[in-house]
C-alpha cells in the first residue's frame, strides 16, 4: 500500500448546494446593526456594498441554497479539493491517531479563498457591477478576487496591509498577472487611510484599516462594489464546499473524524471545513469535538470579548456580535498575516459563545515547528496560518500516544506556504520572535467599544 492514500472525488461530485448553519442554529443569530442608527440592517442598507444575491444569501435561513451551474464550473478548476491520510506524519509521530487533512492549497491562488471568491464575481458580474474593491492581509484574499476577476471580466482593486505588501512583493505580482490593481493600506488615496497616516506615518496596516478604504472607495462609485473575503455569513456559507466534500471522503475511507480542526482569523476555512460536521451534530446525528487555533498574538475567541463591535478601524461598517478585541486594536506584524483581524465571524462567535467550539490559542515559533515536521513528512508546505491547524493536530495526535486513544483527527489544510517562504527563511534564521501583543492596548480597544441597547 502507498504511503500517503488520498480520497479523491469526481468532478460530478463537487456539492450542488451550500450548506447553511443558521438553520440548525438553537438560537436565531444577533442581528446586525447600522452604524449610524443602532438598529437592524436591512438589505437595502446594504446595497451599496454587496449584490442583491449575495446579500440575500447574508441573512437566509435556509438550509441548502443552491450553487449556480457557472460557480460550479470555475470551482471544477480543482475541486474536488483531495482529503488525504497523513500516514508517514502518523509513523514519524508514532501515533495511534489517524489523521487526515483537506488540502485546500491546490487551488490556483493557493489556498480555499477562490471558494468565495468565484461566487462573489459571480454575482457582481451578473448584477452588472464593473469594478470590485477589497482588502486583503497576507495576500491571499487579494488573489483570490483576482482570478476570480479575471474569470468573471471585473476589475478587482485591493487594498494590501503594508507589512504584507512589504514582506510579499510576490503576492502583489500574483495579483497584477491577472490584471488587478493593487494599493499599500493605509494609502493617501482615501480619507480613512489619510487619517491614519496622519496619526501613525509608518502605520503597519491592519485589516481594519484596509477595509474601511475599500469599503470608502466602493460607496463613493455607483459601478463598484466591495467584497469581503472572511467573517460574513455569506463567504462562510460558500466556504461550506469544503467540509461536505469531506463528509462525502469520509464515506469513502469508511471513517468519521473525532474531531475536527481549522485555523481561524475572520474564520471561514474554519467554517467551511467544521459547519456541516458541526451542523449533523447540533441535529444530533453524530457528535464531534470541533476546536479552532488562533495567533496568541490576535486572540480574539481566547482573549477577546463577545460584544457588538465595528468590522473596521474607521467605523465605516455595521455593528456585529462576535469576539472582538476591538476595532482599534492594530496586531502585531508577526508572519500568519491572514490572522491578523481584532474580529471574528459572527456564527463562529456564536457557537464559540454555545461552547460549540473550544478555542485555542498558538504562539508563531511552534506553529513554525509543526509546519515543518508537517512538510518534511507529508512533502507540503503549509501557508503559515494553517501552521496553526497543523500544530493543534500534532498535539492531538501526541496525546493519543500517550493515552492510547485511537482517534481520527481532520484537520483544514487551507493553503500551500509557497509565497510564504520568507517567514519560513525567517525561521530558519531563528528570528521568529514571538512578539507579545500591548495588553494596553486591547484594554484601550476594548473600553472603546460601541454601547449598544440590547434586547
Ligand atoms: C485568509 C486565510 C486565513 C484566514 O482567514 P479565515 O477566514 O479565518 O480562513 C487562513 N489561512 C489561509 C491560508 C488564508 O488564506
Amino acid at each position: 500500500m502507498s504511503e500517503s492514500i488520498k480520497y479523491l472525488l469526481q468532478e460530478q461530485d463537487i456539492p450542488t448546494h451550500w450548506y447553511n448553519l443558521v438553520a440548525d442554529l438553537p438560537e436565531p443569530p444577533a442581528p446586525v446593526l447600522h452604524p449610524g442608527t443602532g438598529q437592524p440592517v436591512t438589505p437595502d442598507d446594504l446595497a451599496p456594498l454587496f449584490p442583491m444575491a449575495v446579500i440575500m444569501q447574508e441573512v437566509s435561513q435556509d438550509r441548502e441554497i443552491e450553487i449556480p451551474e457557472p460557480v460550479r464550473e470555475a470551482l471544477a478548476q480543482w475541486r474536488p479539493s483531495p482529503l488525504c491520510r497523513a500516514r508517514r506524519l502518523e509513523r514519524a509521530l508514532d501515533t495511534p491517531a489517524r489523521i487526515y487533512y483537506k488540502y485546500e492549497g491546490v487551488s490556483p491562488a493557493g489556498s480555499h479563498k477562490p471558494n468565495t471568491a468565484i461566487a462573489q464575481a459571480f454575482y457582481n458580474k451578473q448584477e452588472g457591477v464593473k469594478r470590485i474593491t477589497t482588502e486583503t492581509g497576507a495576500g491571499q484574499w487579494g488573489s483570490a478576487l483576482a482570478l476570480a476577476g479575471s474569470f468573471f471580466g471585473l476589475e478587482i482593486e485591493v487594498y494590501m496591509v503594508k507589512v504584507s505588501f512589504d514582506q510579499k512583493p510576490y503576492r502583489r505580482a500574483f495579483m497584477e498577472t491577472f490584471g488587478a490593481t493593487c494599493v499599500a493600506s493605509p494609502s493617501d488615496q482615501t480619507e480613512s487611510g489619510r487619517a491614519i497616516l496622519k496619526e501613525h506615518p509608518n502605520s503597519n496596516g491592519s485589516l481594519g484599516i484596509a477595509i474601511s478604504e475599500a469599503v470608502e472607495m466602493a460607496a463613493k462609485r455607483d459601478d463598484t462594489k466591495y467584497a469581503l473575503g472572511s467573517v460574513l455569513n455569506h463567504v462562510l456559507l460558500h466556504q461550506t464546499i469544503i467540509g461536505q466534500e469531506a463528509l462525502r471522503q469520509f464515506e469513502m475511507a469508511d471513517d468519521y473524524p473525532d474531531m475536527v480542526i481549522g485555523c481561524t482569523g475572520g474564520g471561514s476555512n474554519f467554517a467551511g471545513i467544521a459547519f456541516p460536521f458541526i451542523g449533523r451534530k447540533l441535529r444530533g446525528e453524530q457528535d464531534i469535538e470541533v476546536v479552532a487555533v488562533e495567533p496568541a498574538n490576535c486572540p480574539s475567541l481566547t482573549k477577546g470579548k463577545y460584544a457588538y463591535d465595528f468590522g473596521d478601524t474607521a467605523h465605516l461598517t455595521p455593528l456585529a456580535k462576535m469576539y472582538t478585541l476591538g476595532s482599534t486594536f492594530v496586531p502585531p506584524g508577526f508572519h500568519a498575516g491572514g490572522l491578523r483581524y481584532h474580529g471574528m465571524a459572527p456564527l463562529v462567535s456564536q457557537l464559540t459563545a454555545l461552547n460549540q467550539i473550544a478555542p485555542r490559542a498558538y504562539k508563531q515559533a511552534e506553529c513554525f515547528d509543526a509546519g515543518v515536521e508537517f512538510a518534511k513528512a507529508e512533502g507540503i508546505i503549509p501557508a503559515p496560518e494553517a501552521n496553526h491547524a497543523v500544530k493543534a493536530a500534532i498535539d492531538e495526535a501526541v496525546r493519543c500516544k500517550e493515552t492510547g486513544a485511537s482517534k481520527a483527527i481532520l484537520f483544514n489544510l487551507c493553503g500551500h506556504g509557497h509565497f510564504d517562504m520568507q517567514a519560513y527563511t525567517d525561521y530558519f534564521a531563528g528570528k521568529l520572535y514571538d512578539q507579545e501583543y500591548d495588553e494596553s492596548e486591547v484594554a484601550m480597544a476594548l473600553a472603546g467599544l460601541p454601547s449598544v441597547a440590547t434586547g
